[in-house]
């Protein structure tokens, strides 16, 4: 349904008088991934690793420095711009921190209503208000609250004010960066099963970004690791997390909690910080913290190459 290819996003760092570029910061650097109908992949990895740059850029917030974005098969620069923009309303992204992703002087139902008020999209006879009802209640929401402003709704309902204005335009995909991240655990597992229950019902595939392992667990069917603006390992999420087979992702993986136990003695602890985008190390990206890491890897950069039918690693010893 949603794929990209090679894509790339670098932004230019310009210094002097004359604003000259002096390098790029190379915040997605060659990724491809696909994305199938009703399905998760999750995409993980630290932050600054350049997992929302890639999600941005999928529903159209950046713009590809390379590569291309591809709706159903069809390069989304090469749809004519009408076919474009509805390729784009049906891609839909929720954000980390619904506080400052939401107009404080806007209503609930305005922002609910938002997109469907810009496009003219309501459903026939169906009035703002009608439509702000529906959507809240589809997610769990009072409808009574629809003239609450976002300051007077708790995190976790600000969270699902976001996802109901996802929900207005009837996309197939939402791309979901850190949606629970900044949610107290318990309202963190509402909004998880909220959005499982959405996609049963409307069949949603789901980007779902998240630095958190145990939560990508919970939804995802493929999961793609990232590093430094590229995927190191991709696969069927339950294979990728029982035995991970790149080191980067090996010490993701061993970093997961384990209820009841302490994995102290089993967590890879990685040296040094990661490197900054502006200037990646030559060769393998992760070879200034990897622990297997040989002369070969400072050299050479290993591509994603298949190891089974449902896995890629790039790394030149896994
Ligand atoms: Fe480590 Fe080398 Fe593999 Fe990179 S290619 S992950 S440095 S072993």
């Amino acid at each position: 349904m949603l794929q990209c290819r090679e894509l790339k996003v670098w932004y230019p760092i310009r210094q002097g008088i004359l604003n000259r570029v002096r390098g790029y910061v190379r915040a997605v650097d060659g990724v491809s991934l696909r994305l199938g109908e009703g399905e998760t992949l999750g995409l993980v990895g630290e932050s600054g690793c350049g997992k929302t740059t890639l999600g941005r850029t999928l529903v159209g917030l950046e713009k590809p420095t390379a590569g291309e974005v591809l709706w159903q098969g069809i390069p989304l620069e090469r749809l004519p711009k009408t076919k474009r923009a509805a390729a784009r309303r049906n891609l839909q992204m929720i954000f980390q921190d619904p506080f400052t992703s939401l107009d404080p002087r806007m209503s609930a139902m305005e922002l609910v209503t938002e997109g469907l008020q810009l496009h003219g999209l309501y459903l026939p006879g169906e009035s703002r208000q009608e439509a702000a009802a529906r959507l809240m209640q589809e997610v769990g929401l009072e409808p009574e609250t629809m003239f609450r402003y976002p300051h007077e709704f708790s995190g976790g309902q600000r969270q699902r004010l976001s996802i109901a204005r996802a929900l207005a335009l009837e996309p197939k995909v939402i791309v979901c960066d850190e949606p629970v991240s900044a949610l107290d655990v318990s309202v963190q597992a509402q909004v998880i099963r909220l959005l499982a229950q959405l996609q049963r019902k409307r069949g949603l595939s789901y980007l779902f970004i998240s630095h958190d392992l145990s939560v990508v667990r919970l939804l995802a069917q493929r999961v793609a690791v990232m590093y430094l603006g590229r995927v190191v390992e991709q696969g069927d999420a339950q294979e990728v997390l029982r035995e991970p087979l790149h080191p980067y992702a090996q010490a993701l993986v061993s970093a997961i909690p384990v209820p009841g136990k302490s994995n102290r003695a089993q967590r890879i602890l990685l040296k040094g910080e990661l490197p900054s985008p502006s200037q990646p190390p030559p060769g393998c990206p992760f070879h200034t913290r990897c622990p297997r890491a040989t002369p070969r890897c400072a050299r050479e950069c290993p591509p994603l190459s298949p190891r089974t039918p449902s896995r890629s690693v790039a790394c030149w010893l896994s």
